[in-house]
């Protein structure tokens, strides 16, 4: 399949519809371990990159939807998530330079930068309690996934499930970055609200491939 860039704005309001939907258990799990704010960054984040990237007009190609999304969501969200996210879609955008459409592996390609581009702004190591365990297992699950050959539709399934079983697993993790590093011993036990925020943002990602249109080239 292509990738076009109306369909990484329909995307984006897929992943601001989900995230929206979320809010609430998202605050709560932020509440345990957290300052309760993390659905609220999320929903203004991707509502205010899906409302800036519907206003690109039809010449904009890849790169600008996501540099676009990265402003946006910097400028809307205060909390740490905001410099996470907005590094995420700018190396997201950097990979795809020059194209005006994403074949599944560009696409895939950008997802793994957008892990990258977390890991680097974040400087967390997997197994510190953050959405990066969620985020890095994600991104080797869709890079196993395409060398399989599978479509990107189905390599970010495979990274939505990836991602679960590492936001699952953050519960067997002591915080060592974020705010939650402060509880120490006292964040056992408890699911990272970050990582579970990256399993809905991957899920609607990988729903809204699955949606799309295939091109007829198939
Ligand atoms: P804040 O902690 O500023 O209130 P949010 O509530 O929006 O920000 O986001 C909290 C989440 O951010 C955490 O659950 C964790 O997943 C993620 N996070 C915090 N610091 C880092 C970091 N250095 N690297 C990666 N993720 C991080
Ligand atoms: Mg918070």
């Amino acid at each position: 399949m292509t990738i076009d860039p109306a369909m990484l704005k329909g995307m984006f309001s897929d992943i601001a519809q989900a995230v929206s939907a979320d809010r609430d258990r998202l605050c709560a799990l932020d509440g345990v371990i957290g300052d309760a704010d993390h659905g609220i960054a999320m929903e203004l984040g991707f509502a205010a990159a899906r409302d800036a990237v519907a206003t690109l007009d039809q010449t904009a190609d890849p790169t600008a939807v996501f540099n676009t999304a990265a402003k946006s969501f910097l400028n809307a969200v205060g909390a740490s998530s905001g410099p996470l996210y907005a590094t995420a879609f700018m190396r997201a955008g950097a990979s795809v330079k020059g194209k005006q459409e994403l074949s599944d592996a560009d696409f895939v390609a950008a997802f793994q930068a957008m892990a990258q581009g977390i890991r680097d702004r974040g400087k967390a190591e997997p197994g510190e309690k953050t959405m990066i365990d969620a985020w890095v297992p994600a991104a080797a699950a869709a890079a196993d996934a395409l060398a399989e050959g599978k479509s990107a539709a189905d390599a970010m399934r495979q990274a939505a499930d990836a991602a679960a079983g590492g936001s699952e697993a953050t519960k067997t993790m002591v915080a060592a970055k974020g705010r939650s590093a402060r509880l120490g011993e006292r964040s056992l036990g408890h699911e990272d609200p970050g990582a579970a925020s990256a399993v809905t943002v991957i899920r609607s990602i990988a729903a809204s491939l699955a949606a799309a249109p295939r091109s007829p080239a198939g």
